[in-house]
């Protein structure tokens, strides 16, 4: 009869042991889900733009032009081949206040490699930006918005997190500049993260997009922050 209690004690502890064993694996195997805003946070309308893809030579130096006409930050997510060609305009972002973050490399089509490439691939980015600016990216944007637990863990792991939006100018559709207004007006709210591009193929509507949209937002009380100062409240 002892021996049979003794033995139910040590099932029940055996069982209670397992079961954290398997929360604690649980917990650490989860990566943290992406942020796609709206970021809830106390006190002001805060809203951020980020652009993707650059830097290019033309735009992303007309983008800048008009972030400092209005005096207003964002984020830039880079590929690192750009960045090898246009060095100086990352330094610039960065020297303008703005923010800069890891769009891979290459930007292949994140769909359509293996983690290990795309790992490889924003480890390229990593070391490209860390040799033109000096600092480390902190912010991972994955090519194409591809979203899955293998990406993440791969960002969580190299020490980033993951920044999609969820406000689409679709600026990248080359969607007409009303259009984008219109989308912005529509779907912007407080906390919210507006996905725009510096470039995608022939002319870009961005730019002149991005002269209406800032005074219209900022009319209605929204202030500009980056990235990182929107996660920071
Ligand atoms: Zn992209």
């Amino acid at each position: 009869m002892r021996r049979m209690r003794i033995c139910k004690r040590f099932i029940c502890l055996f069982s209670a042991l397992a079961l954290w064993a398997a929360a604690a694996v649980n917990v650490s195997a989860a990566p943290a889900p992406a942020v796609r805003g709206p970021v809830a946070h106390e006190g002001k309308k805060l809203v951020a733009l980020t652009f993707d893809d650059g830097p290019h030579p033309k735009y992303t130096a007309e983008i800048l032009d008009i972030l400092a006409e209005y005096g207003v930050h964002a984020t830039f997510f880079v590929i690192g081949k750009n960045a090898e060609e246009h060095p100086d305009l990352v330094r610039r972002e960065l020297a303008e206040g703005h923010e800069v973050g890891n769009h891979t490399e290459h930007h292949y089509h994140t769909g359509q490699i293996g983690i290990g490439t795309l790992r490889r691939d924003m480890e390229a980015c990593e070391a490209t930006l860390l040799a033109v600016t000096g600092q480390r990216p902190t912010l991972f944007r994955p090519p194409e918005g591809v979203d899955n637990a293998a990406i993440r863990q791969a960002a969580e792991d190299m020490g980033y997190r993951t920044i999609l939006w969820c406000v689409d100018t679709r600026d990248w559709a080359h969607n007409p500049v009303g259009n984008i207004i219109t989308n912005v007006e529509r779907n912007t709210v407080n906390g919210s993260i507006i996905l725009m591009h510096d470039f995608i193929a022939e002319k870009s509507p961005t730019p002149a997009a991005l002269r209406r949209v800032i005074p219209m937002l900022q009319a209605s009380g929204y202030e500009f922050v980056t990235v990182s100062q929107l996660l920071a409240g």
